[in-house]
């Protein structure tokens, strides 16, 4: 039996069964369990941010699991006091923090900080966008806005309306004074990698300042220098109440964050939340260690690269690119974004089909400029092959 068919054959069917088994990696490269090369541009969805095997993660990981792995939050360690305050200080505003160890758990913790604070003057629902995604536990789930993953596990405690995503002037009809909080991402990664209109984001803090809704900016998937800046809303100039991280931020280690901002930091009494993993060592040295080995400006120069070559590609099935920094979706002309992530795998590449005209790419934030023009050098007969 190949390791495909035990896999089918141990897991339940909610994945499917993948098309490649990874062995190994080394920054942008992997190798697969037949031993195929390949150059990882979607990043394990863009979580990799210093590629496979950094050795400054690994000397972090390495070092912090040989000396203290675990403590539950019984007791305090120096890594998470040291990476809440770097966050913090990369945020350049006032914030409390709570470590999780997922997208959908820092969601989470954001959802139960925006029900304490609506509970307060009787707020009795939530704003989110259609197509939004924010996570797989309930309350995440029950602000997803794609339908086919949430309906069948409804009804959800609290009320969500949904809002076609970048459209400013049907946010503002959305959100009144009872509105608990509108929950958004700067740029939609799952519904294809979508940035908002300009103004956009603008548009939903003015909207929250003036009804009393908070503002949660959903950054799981776009912040840790994904879109060249270390936090995706910092682009816009805008301060959302509450932030919420994960992906990115370990570097393949799993940890999420909610940070609450101003008055949303301390809404949580003692023992209102918790997490026995939350927060523990070994992640938090992963954190730091990304922290500290990102070079934004490396980030924004690929970027360029990046989209420009892509851009510059003539080809029918290429309709175009959208996305930000080093997270960009190829838009093609017809449904065929599986054949397409099939044929980059045969020629080498790692991608993702996102939809089925959307091939999401995410490589590592360390990718060489000689790797991403090997990338779009090949792409063109990638295409031809899908
Ligand atoms: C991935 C993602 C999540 C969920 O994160 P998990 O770690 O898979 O639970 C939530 N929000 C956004 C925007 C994401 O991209």
């Amino acid at each position: 039996m190949t390791l495909f068919d035990r896999f089918e054959k141990a897991f339940m069917p909610n994945y499917g069964v993948p098309p490649v088994a990874l062995a190994r990696g080394e920054g942008t490269r992997v190798w697969d369990v037949d031993g195929k090369e390949y150059l990882d541009f979607i990043g394990g969805i863009a979580v990799s941010s210093l590629g496979h095997a950094h050795p400054a993660l690994v000397e972090a990981v390495s070092k912090q699991v040989a000396t203290l792995a675990h403590t539950s939050n019984l007791f305090l360690h120096e890594p998470e006091v040291l990476l809440a305050e770097k966050l913090l200080a990369l945020l350049n505003a006032p914030g409390r923090i709570f470590f999780a160890n997922s997208g959908t758990e820092a969601n989470e913790a954001a959802y139960k900080l925006a029900l304490k604070y609506g509970k307060q003057d009787g707020r009795s629902y939530f704003v989110a966008a259609e197509n939004g995604f924010h996570g797989r536990t309930i309350g995440a789930l029950s602000l997803t806005g794609k339908k086919a993953i949430r309906d069948q596990f409804g009804p959800f405690p609290v009320e969500v309306k949904f809002v076609p995503y970048g459209d400013a002037t049907a946010l503002k009809e959305a959100v009144t004074g009872d509105c608990i909080a509108v929950f958004l991402e700067p740029t939609q990664g799952e519904a294809g990698v979508v940035p908002p209109p300009d103004g956009y984001l603008e548009a939903a803090r003015e909207v929250c300042d003036s009804t009393g809704a908070l503002l949660v900016a959903d950054e799981i998937q776009s912040a840790i220098g994904r879109t060249g800046h270390w936090f995706a809303h910092q682009a816009d100039g805008v301060t959302p109440d509450i932030l919420t991280l994960a992906k990115g931020l370990g570097g393949g280690l799993p940890i999420g964050a909610c940070i609450g901002f101003g008055d949303a930091g301390k809404l949580f009494d003692k023992g209102d939340h918790g997490s026995t993993f939350g927060g523990n060592p070994v992640s938090c040295a992963a954190a730091l260690a990304v922290l500290d080995n990102l070079d934004l400006d490396h980030v924004k120069k690929v970027a360029v690269q990046l989209r420009t070559g892509l851009e510059a590609i003539d080809h029918p099935l290429l309709k175009g690119v959208r996305g930000r920094g080093l997270w960009l979706a190829t838009v093609l002309n017809e449904p065929v974004a599986p054949k397409v992530q099939q044929a980059a795998a045969e020629a080498g590449f790692l991608v993702n089909a996102l939809q089925p005209d959307a091939v999401r790419l995410a490589p590592p934030l360390v990718v060489t400029e000689d790797e991403i023009q090997q990338f779009v050098d090949a792409f063109p007969g990638v295409l031809s092959n899908a």
